[in-house]
């Protein structure tokens, strides 16, 4: 049977500067099943970060429902979301958002403090992850003695450390190369499928999308139409 991860209803943002009014999202509506790879693809400025931090529970909507595994983040206050962020989601930035005095290490143990698990747990866990991420020989590198593919990887093995059920990437390559771009694509999309671990990442590079088995095409805040992909990243 199917499961929903994510059911967004009629999902409605207005910022308000000064007197301006911006909608930066409106009638966004979408599903996303649990264990899915999906893409919201979109120009600078069609409001994917929005989307993305309203997914996360960082900015309420103005209008519409979020439901994340049959619960309506919307209605949560700061505490709950915060105890919700830690058990359901992790996050993949474009700037990497490493801490730059940790090591390798040290940054991807970090998640698993606010767990309350016992230091050598949180290393033997962070190094096995640093492993399956191709950086064995790199757990005691700072962020600044790594290269940005590199530094990614880390990101990725700090966003899986806890095996979340949902994980959020906002442009995740953007500050990549394409030959990184591909090996930091096909190791997240790797990494999900292996636990049904549900992917949505944000982009607006049309490459970056056709790894996904979903693609969410968002311009000026709308949903202008959801494209499904064959696993292979063929279009049907
Ligand atoms: P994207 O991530 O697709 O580039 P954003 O979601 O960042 O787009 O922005 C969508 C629209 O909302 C833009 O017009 C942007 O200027 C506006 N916007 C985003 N955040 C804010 C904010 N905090 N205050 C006012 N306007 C904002
Ligand atoms: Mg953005």
């Amino acid at each position: 049977m199917v499961k929903t991860a994510v059911e967004v209803k009629n999902l409605r943002k207005v910022y308000r500067l000064g007197q301006e009014k911006v909608v930066a999202l409106d009638k966004v509506s979408f599903n996303i099943n649990v264990g899915e790879i999906c893409c919201i693809l979109g120009t600078s400025g069609s409001g994917k970060s929005t989307l993305l931090n309203m997914l996360a529970g960082l900015e309420k909507p103005s209008r519409g429902t979020i439901k994340l595994f049959g619960k309506n983040i919307e209605k949560m206050d700061e505490r709950q979301l915060a105890r919700f962020r830690q058990k359901y989601l992790g996050f993949i930035f474009q700037s990497y958002n490493l801490l730059p005095a940790l090591t390798a290490l040290e940054n991807v143990s970090l998640p698993l403090v606010f767990q309350g698990i016992n230091r050598s747990l949180r290393d033997q866990k962070a190094a096995k992850i640093l492993t399956a991420v191709g950086l064995a020989t790199h757990t005691r590198h700072k962020p600044s003695q790594m290269s940005g593919g590199q530094q990614q990887r880390v990101g990725i093995a700090r966003a899986f450390v806890n095996q979340p059920p949902l994980i959020l990437a906002d442009e995740p390559t953007g500050n990549l190369d394409s030959n990184t771009t591909r090996e930091i694509m096909q190791l997240m999309v790797e990494m999900a499928q292996t636990h049904q671990q549900t992917l949505i990442i944000v982009t607006h590079d049309r490459d970056v999308a056709a790894y996904a088995e979903k693609i969410i095409h968002i311009l000026d805040g709308n949903i202008e139409n959801i494209e499904i992909l064959s696993p292979k990243g063929e279009e049907l």
